[in-house]
Parts: structure tokens; sequence; C-alpha cells
């Protein structure tokens, strides 16, 4: 199972080491054989331990140069990060990312052989709309996406699920990752509120490969015990 730890624009660098040592001293203690990604705020990149894989949840396609506000691949070489996500739902609807710039990203990382956590998924209206629209809509975002690139993680994370406490039904999450699947047989994430009460549930489910989440995430005392349920 893969364990990710989104903390978006949240702990500081201080409170990220801790968080990251303690995270480390879980999974040292029982041995733990999932793989653990962690994606700090930009301020915490160099925060490594061997047991958790650092990730930066955003880089600008380009080593360095003029491009106010964003970091390269040479800032992701200095900590020696090669896992990145791309088109969270944050990146795509707040920052106003494309999808023809999230492939520009994907294609520039992917060359580079990143580790890439690709996440999807649609808004209230798109659900509401029904079956077909919802996966038409979420097919768009597989347009120009490699899905058979090797080191490769997709992340199925329903925007109106995230940060609201609100979930799929189980039903819900088993039917569209099934659906997801035919697309890529890379791992599948589920994301979107998830949380210690009901994370065993969510990894239970046929085709989720493992779970990426946000505000619950932010206690390392929660994730360790969803790292314990995986
Ligand atoms: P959430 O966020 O767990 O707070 O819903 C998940 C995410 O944005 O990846």
């Amino acid at each position: 199972m893969i364990i990710a730890a989104n903390l978006k624009t949240n702990l500081t660098r201080k409170e990220t080491k801790k968080y990251i040592n303690e995270v480390d001293a879980y999974i040292t203690s029982c041995n733990s054989s999932q793989e653990v990604l962690v994606f700090p705020a930009m301020s915490s990149l160099d925060t490594y331990k061997s047991s958790v894989v650092v990730g930066a949840q955003n880089a600008y396609p380009t080593d360095n140069g003029a491009f106010t506000g964003e970091i390269g691949l040479t800032h992701l070489n200095e900590f020696d990060i090669k896992t990145i996500l791309i088109g969270h739902s944050e990146r795509r609807h707040i920052l106003g990312e494309t999808q023809e710039e999230l492939v520009k990203k994907f294609n520039y990382f992917k060359e580079l052989g990143f580790k890439i956590v690709y996440c999807v998924g649609e808004p209230l209206e798109k659900r509401e709309a029904g079956k077909d629209v919802m996966m038409e809509y979420i097919s768009t975002q597989y347009e120009g996406i490699d899905t058979q690139y090797e080191n490769l993680i997709i992340a199925y994370e329903p925007v109106w699920a995230i940060g609201t406490g609100l979930t799929p039904t189980l039903d819900d999450i088993k039917d569209i990752h099934k659906e997801l699947k035919d697309k890529s047989s890379a791992p599948l994430l589920y994301g979107g509120s998830v949380k210690v009460a009901n994370a065993k549930e969510v990894l239970s489910i046929e085709n989720v490969d493992g779970v990426l989440v946000g505000s619950a995430a932010l206690c390392a005392e929660d994730f360790c015990k969803m790292i314990e349920f995986a």
C-alpha cells in the first residue's frame, strides 16, 4: 500500500522535522513495509529520512530561470527530491493550472524519471450531473498524460470531498476505481477526507492501492495509524 500525506501550506520547517522524525520512528519500530510519501511545504523539502519519501507539492518544469515564486529542478536536485505531486485540485482550481500546463509539467518530470503522483477528480456539479458526465470530465484530466509511465501513481480525489469531511460511499469509490483502473494500471490512491475513522474501510476497497491524506495527516500519530491500517 502507498500512504501519502499532503501537508499543503501547513506545518513550519521545525514542525515538519518533528513530524517526519515521528513518522520515521514509527515505521522503523514496526518495520513497516508500506510505501510512505510525505509532501511538505517547499521550505521543508530537505527534511529527509530514509523510511519516508519526501516529495514536492509543485515545481516549475525548468531547471531554473525567471519564474517568480516557483522552484525548479536545480532546487529539487539539491535535496535529492525525485517525487512530485501534479494536478492536485487546489493547483487546478485555486492556482488555475490548465491541463495543458499540467501535461508540460508531467512530461518534463517524466523525462527525468521522477515518481509522479497525478491527481484527478470531479467537482460536485459534475458528480451531480450523473456518472457519464462525471467520467467524461475525469477523462479530460487524462488527456496528454502517459498512463503507462512506470513511475506513475494516480490519486482519485473528488474535489467536493477534499477538506470537507464528505466522502463518496465505499461502493462509489469501488465503482470509480474500477473504471479508472481500465484507463491506467498504475497504483491508484483514494484521497478526500480520509481520516483514522474511515481509513481502514477505504484501504480495504478493491482497486484502492493506498490513500492521499490532507488534514488528517497533519497529526503524525493519526498518520501513523493509517500506515498501521495499511
Ligand atoms: P483532505 O485533503 O484529506 O484534507 O481532504 C486531501 C488532499 O487534498 O490531498
